[in-house]
This record gives C-alpha cells, structure tokens and sequence, in this order.
C-alpha cells in the first residue's frame, strides 16, 4: 500500500497509474473510500456501488441532489448483466460500443446488489464499461461495480487531467490516478433502453445515428431542451439543470468579443479584442475540440473574466454533445 501524505498537499494525491498506485485505489474503493481515476470521456470519482455508506459520500462530496442517479462502471457486459436486465437490445449495444462511451439505462434486476441511492430510487440502473486502460484495471482489482460520476462539485466543470480532480475536490478523494489528459473529453452517450423506444437522454461521442445502425431500430433524442423540462416528469433526473457551468456567464453564437471578455473560438477565424483567448480547434476538428473543451473553459475562468464569448460550434457528430454542454454552461443559475 502506497503511503498517502497529507490531505492538504495535492501532490501526495496524485499517482502515476502503477500496478502499486492501482492496487492501492483498489483497497481503499474495497475499504468504502473513494478514488479518482481516469475514463476515456472525463475523470470519475469512483466509490463501491454495493455499498450505500460509500455511495453516500459520492453525493456529499460532490455536492450532487440525491435525485440524479449515478452510473456504475462495470468492466463488460457479463458484470452488467448481473446487475440489470440485459436483453438482446442491450447485448447489441454493448457488442457494438462497448467497452466505450456509451451508457445504457436498464430496469434492475430483482437481485441488484447496488445501493438503491445510486438510482436514486429508480427502478432503472446506468451501466457502461469503459474502455480506458486505467478504468479497466482499478474494476478489475477492486472486482467492484463502482459508480463514478466526474470528479468535480456538482454543477461546475467536469475534469479531464488529474490537476482538475485535484483543484475541485478539496479534501474528500484519497487517490486520483494519472493518465493525463481524457481521449474524447465530453461525458459518455446516455441511451435509455429501459421503454420501448431506444432514447438518447445525453447526448456523447457515439451518436443516434451509428446507435441507430447498431440496433437496427430506430433512436429517438431526449435532451436539454426536450419539452420535458417544463412539465413531465424528467425521463432523466439531473439531465436538464445547469450544469457543465464556469464561474464567468457564457455568450453563446458569438461572433465578435466585447470589452473584456475571454474567447472560446473554433477553427480559423477568431474575433479579435478578448482579454484571454482559447481556441477549442484552429483546423475545426470537433473531435479535437471535445478533448479540449474542460480545460479551455477552466482557463479562460481562472483569468477572472466576467463573460466567456463562444464561438459557433457546428451541430454535427459530437458537436451535438459539445452544444449541449455549453447551452447547460450558459442556463441560469439555479
Ligand atoms: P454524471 O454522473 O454527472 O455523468 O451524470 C450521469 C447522468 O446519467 C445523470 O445526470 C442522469 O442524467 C443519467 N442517469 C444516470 N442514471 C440514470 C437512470 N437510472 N435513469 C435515467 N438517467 C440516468
Ligand atoms: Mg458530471
């Protein structure tokens, strides 16, 4: 077992991914503790999911209302299927997407042994297998289901390299494995396949479309600004509340800066006159700018400016996901 320094000095925190750093997140995650670990979307904070104690402080650490349910990791489908109804749909995704970023909403099995917390009282289950080596390994030693949110406060930007755990979550994580900066950058696909109709409640890397080809059926899209919001009871708790958010407000569509502000751009013409400019991809790669979108938003905020300026993103492949995450960067403030 590793020796952990001092609470207060971030650097004893942060491990190089060994197989002695990942044993040593394993006994702590077996011990009820949590542990932060890389996924290939952003960096969860993961705790057993058995165990209701230890789900219970994922909510306190986070900040995160008790009624938005949590997804448990799982290294395959075999594990998921112990813990859900894994029905043939199921199986085509998870043959297709998995391990990858694409989670699958599932009535529970009778016999789930996941704390009912992390449902948040559903009668459904969020699964995914991630497809990180790091994530794979810390499942694999703690031979736990471990729910994993992002590791940051509820509402505020998610984590895509060890020092943005480290900055959020003061105190109440023990490991954060490095494996530097997250691949895709934005939160996994969310595809409820628990109603008759296969539906995207987030939108992620693996879009309708290529679910859609997967399934052979066709996928409808419930998301942030779905009519639910107003008056149905949410498909997906959690889904539809600010979220994503930096301390600065957001201007979405933007195509000029004002007095001030910092600049989000993408591709190669950027407005001039930001106090602090951060392009998310100069070449207007999406995939590119998923990756970078956590860590430019956080930049930009650490500056001090009072409004982020964004530019255009096209609403296209993953561009989906990154729109959804800025309109819910940019939603009032609850
Ligand atoms: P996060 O852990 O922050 O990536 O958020 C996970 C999201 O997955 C939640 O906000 C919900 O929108 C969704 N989710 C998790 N569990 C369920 C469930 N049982 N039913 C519907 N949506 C879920
Ligand atoms: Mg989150």
């Amino acid at each position: 077992m590793i020796h952990l320094g001092p609470r207060d000095r971030w650097e004893h925190i942060i491990f190089q991914p060994t197989p002695e750093a990942i044993q040593s997140a394993a006994d702590i995650l077996r011990s009820g503790r949590m542990a932060a670990f890389p996924t290939e979307t952003v960096y969860g904070l993961g705790a057993d999911a058995t165990n209701d104690d230890a789900v219970a402080a994922i909510f306190r650490a986070k900040g995160r209302p008790q009624t938005n349910p949590l997804i448990v990791h799982v290294p395959g489908a075999v594990e998921a299927a112990k813990l859900t109804r894994f029905d043939a749909r199921a199986e085509r995704a998870a043959q297709a997407f998995w391990p990858g970023a694409l989670t699958l909403v599932l009535e529970r099995r009778a016999d789930c042994p996941i704390a009912t917390r992390a449902s948040a009282g559903l009668s459904t289950l969020a699964v995914r297998a991630p497809i990180h080596p790091i994530a794979q390994a810390v499942l694999r030693a703690s031979e736990l289901p471990l729910a994993a949110p992002s590791a940051n406060l509820s509402g505020q930007v998610s984590p895509t390299t060890a020092q943005h755990v480290a900055d959020s979550m003061d105190g109440s994580v023990d490991i954060i494995l490095d494996g530097g900066p997250c691949t895709i950058g934005v939160e996994s696909t969310v595809l409820a396949l628990n109603g008759p109709v296969a539906s995207v409640l987030r939108p992620g890397s693996i879009t309708p479309e290529a679910i859609a080809d997967a399934l052979g059926e066709p996928v409808e899209t419930l998301t942030t600004n779905h009519p639910i919001a107003a008056n149905a009871p949410a498909r997906s708790p959690g889904l539809l509340d600010s979220h994503y958010a930096p301390r600065a407000k957001l201007r979405l569509n933007a195509t000029t800066v004002s007095k001030g502000e910092g600049l989000l751009a993408f591709g190669d013409t950027v407005p001039p006159g930001a106090v602090i400019t951060r392009n998310l991809s100069a070449r207007a790669d999406l995939g590119e700018a998923a990756g970078s979108l956590y860590a430019a938003l956080r930049e930009i905020d650490r500056s001090g400016v009072p409004v982020i300026a964004v530019a255009p993103i096209p609403n296209t492949g993953i561009g989906v996901a990154i729109n959804d995450r800025l309109n819910r960067a940019a939603a009032p403030r609850g």
